[in-house]
């Protein structure tokens, strides 16, 4: 019998984002994602970066992407947008999610900018803090897709994938993003958003995770979790409770998003939980297992 591997050491660590980054290349070799893509054809422009990382914002990647490169077209630096029409702006960035806000946000930290950094981002954490809109995944963003400088962004991506491994079992993703930066060795943070991102894209996905194809399985407790699911669980009401385990294990935003609460419908496991309670021939979501 295979002796359990410590997922918490920097070495399981960096053995988990290579075997992922090696699934990322087999599955699309030139697919980058839109902060890198940004950072890329900038040279890393810092304040290219913090814009397109405020427009991305419960925004999908291709919304992000036109709407950055529209925008940067017409406003391509802080002095532009700073004096830009916020109406013209808004016009630029849309179809992204509350564009009219986001317009004025922009617009305000290019003025902020201007007036306190002579028009640089400061490479400071508070300092990028005390920006609109900008918490600590945006600031860790400008760090490492701008500065270049070792930080962990945690997104949704990587807050679910690292609790379904369980190298981690935390609630938010800034208890995340503590827990990887005390485990993970620091050369191994520059890479690490870029790797999950698509990872959470293609392989370790939301709803429907393709583990039987995933090079982390031998190590996921989610993927082992739902074996023992399948072989040893027939009685709806002991299946039932290790799902709500699962989701919680697989939630986006940990507990605090009510969506493992059965009865609310924007939770498929909870959903499927609570409609097919008593019901013998119930299916509920499972990744797909051989
Ligand atoms: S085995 Fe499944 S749940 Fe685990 S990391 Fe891979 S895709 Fe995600």
């Amino acid at each position: 019998m295979k002796a359990p591997v410590d997922l918490h050491s920097p070495v399981a660590i960096h053995r988990i984002i290579r075997d992922a980054a090696g699934a990322v290349n087999r599955a699309r070799k030139d697919d980058p994602t839109t902060l890198q893509e940004i950072s890329d054809s900038t040279d890393g422009d810092p304040f290219r970066v913090l814009i397109a990382t405020v427009l991305s914002h419960r925004t999908k990647d291709p919304v992000t992407a036109l709407a950055s490169s529209r925008l940067f077209a017409r406003f391509p630096n802080v002095k532009s947008l700073a004096t830009a029409n916020t109406r013209t702006v808004a016009r630029l960035i849309k179809p992204v999610g509350f564009h009219n806000t986001k317009a004025r946000t922009v617009r305000k930290i290019s003025r902020i900018l201007l007036a306190k950094y002579g028009g640089k981002v400061p490479e400071n954490m508070e300092q990028l803090l005390e920006l609109p809109s900008v918490g600590r995944k945006t600031a860790n963003c400008v760090f490492v897709y701008g500065f270049k400088t070792p930080a962990i962004p945690v997104d949704t991506h990587v807050h679910r994938i690292f609790n379904r491994i369980g190298v981690v079992e935390t609630k938010t993703p800034e208890d995340t993003e503590k827990e990887l930066t005390r485990l993970a060795n620091r050369k191994d943070w520059l890479p690490l958003n870029e790797v999950f991102v698509r990872f959470g894209q293609l392989v370790c996905r939301p709803i429907g995770p393709h583990c039987a194809d995933c090079p982390l399985n031998d190590r996921c407790k989610y993927y082992n979790v739902t074996r023992l699911l399948g072989s040893r669980f027939s009685d709806w009401e002991s299946q039932s409770s290790i799902l709500v385990s699962l989701h919680r294990m697989s939630c986006d935003r940990g507990y605090r998003c009510g969506r493992d609460q059965p009865g609310r419908n924007t939770c498929q496991v909870a959903r499927r939980k609570d409609t097919s309670r008593g019901r013998s021939n119930h299916t509920f979501s499972s990744p797909s297992i051989q």
